[in-house]
């Protein structure tokens, strides 16, 4: 017996067929044509960022009082699947959207909601979440990265490396140790904007044999200050 494959997801609806069509003509107008010169720069222009915000599709599944714009996963798995089907894999917009938003939407206090998401939402903010270090990937309790209060601050120490958005990033989620004695528990997500912040630097943007306009890239903090967990 043979198995039908659908051609439409059970869950699409009329209005997500709209968004679908409007993602899709804003990925072939406003990405396509820059696409090779982003390979050959190995990161996507920060003005592509701001439209993106423009259009409605910056933190597309946050709600509507944090800037975004009030959608659902549906809407992020759209925004995903349009990216691969125009070959302009490399914009970071799941990461940002789907990874970074929801992490400060339901793990922030209100203050912070109110202080990053609406930033995030318009492209003045650039997400990453650093995580991944040169000597531990998915064993996340090896992290070396440091973090300790000092007068008020955290200080973060350490290097992270294959960091989506690491060049174009200026609000970077840092996984630190705060502990080292209480394994998980002692580990730490800090949030770190970066414009301005002392000790932080941008390592090379890695060389990658697929994505070659996502920068994917090393990162240094050598006693970064203002960070907020
Ligand atoms: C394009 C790209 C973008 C990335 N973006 C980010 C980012 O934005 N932020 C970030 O923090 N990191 C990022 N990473 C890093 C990614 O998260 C790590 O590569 C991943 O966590 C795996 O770590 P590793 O490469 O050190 O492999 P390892 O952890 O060394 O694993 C190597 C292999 O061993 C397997 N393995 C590991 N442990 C076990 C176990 N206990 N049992 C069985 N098998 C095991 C793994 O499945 C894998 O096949 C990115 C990587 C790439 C390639």
């Amino acid at each position: 017996m043979m198995t039908q494959i659908a051609e439409r997801p059970t869950w699409m609806s009329e209005d997500l067929d709209i968004f679908r069509d409007a993602v899709a003509r804003f990925f072939e107008r406003e990405c396509v044509p820059k696409n090779e010169q982003w390979m050959k720069d190995g990161q996507v222009d920060k003005a592509t960022w701001r439209k993106a915000g423009e259009a409605g599709f910056l933190l597309a599944s946050t709600p509507v009082e944090y800037g975004g714009a009030g959608g659902t996963f549906a809407h992020e798995a759209i925004i995903i699947d349009e990216l691969g089907k125009a070959g302009v894999d490399g914009f970071g917009i799941a990461l940002h959207n789907a990874i970074v938003a929801p992490y400060i939407l339901h793990y922030g206090s209100e203050e912070q909601r109110q202080k990053w998401l609406p930033r995030l939402a318009t492209g003045e903010l650039i997400a990453a979440i650093a995580m991944t270090e040169p000597g531990t990937g998915s064993d996340l309790q090896s992290i070396k990265t440091s973090a300790r209060i000092d007068g008020g601050d955290y200080v973060i120490n350490g290097s992270k490396t294959f960091i989506t958005n690491g060049q174009n990033a200026n609000l970077i989620i840092v996984v630190a140790k705060t502990d080292p004695k209480l394994g998980s528990k002692g580990t730490s997500l800090i949030v770190v904007e970066t414009d301005g912040a002392n000790g932080f630097r941008r390592g090379r943007n890695l060389e990658k044999v697929g994505m070659k306009a996502q920068d994917t890239s090393e990162l240094f903090f050598d006693d970064v200050r203002g960070a907020d967990e």
